[in-house]
């Protein structure tokens, strides 16, 4: 998501967002860069618009045309797998479509007014999003996006982020942050590194690196973590 010194646009409504999953900072950002509102649109390609964020900035399923269901995952609490039933398509109806996307729901009232039900977060995929640990675990990766928006409300600009589990012992790190000094990405990489050994344990190895730009192949969907280790192709 790079629109770096584009001007803004006089007049721009509505910026929609859509296809990969953005962060509240990214929104902010583009906001902020270009001007209007950001609207994020979550769905997938067999049955179009599952949920869209209102004008308060919550993402409100659109009950209406397709019923969510949440699955619970183990070991995950609060965060669900979801799986969609198209009620408004006649000619090929999909049934408990299991899409593999992680999602938080939400049961709190919007003060937009709308009573549909709200997506509180996406955490995309579900499949390949787990981290193996030296001592036997498998641990979702979904602490490092939960990491980062932190940091980036707090100030930090972080701009991308990806991790790579190389091996069972070792993560490569690689952080865009727009930090002048080096004693403040020097204190970051000290919480990512603390980050790792809470969650990962305190044989996990992380090196973080800081690079210009983080840029997926041709037609691929940026991921912020590929492992590896399973069957030693990069997932
Ligand atoms: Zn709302």
């Amino acid at each position: 998501m790079e629109v770096g010194g584009l001007p803004s646009i006089p007049g721009l409504k509505l910026i929609v967002t859509t296809a990969e999953a953005s962060t509240q900072s990214e929104r902010d950002w583009l906001a902020g860069t270009l001007g209007g509102h950001v609207a994020d649109e979550y769905g997938c390609s067999e049955i179009d618009i599952i949920a869209f964020t209102c004008p308060a900035g919550n993402r409100h399923i659109m009950a209406e045309n397709v019923l969510v269901e949440a699955l619970p995952v183990v070991g995950h609490s609060g965060l669900s797998q979801i799986v969609v039933t198209d009620l408004n398509n006649d000619l090929m109806p999909m049934i408990r479509y299991c899409i593999e996307d992680l999602v938080r729901l939400s049961d709190a009232a919007c003060p937009c007014g709308r009573t549909l039900p709200v997506l509180e977060s996406v955490q995309g995929r579900s499949r390949r999003q787990f981290i193996k640990t030296p001592d036997g675990r498998s641990v979702h990766v979904v602490s490092f996006p939960y990491f980062m928006e932190e940091r980036q409300s707090a100030g930090i600009p972080i701009r991308q982020f990806r991790v790579v589990q190389l091996d069972l012992a070792t993560l490569d790190v690689e952080v865009v942050v727009d930090l002048e000094d080096e004693s403040g990405f020097a204190e970051l990489c000290r919480q990512i590194d603390g980050l790792v050994r809470e969650q990962f344990g305190p044989e996990m190895k992380c090196r973080v690196r800081r690079v210009d730009e983080i840029v997926a192949p041709p037609g691929v969907k940026y991921e912020y973590f590929s492992s590896m280790i399973d069957g030693g192709e990069p997932t």
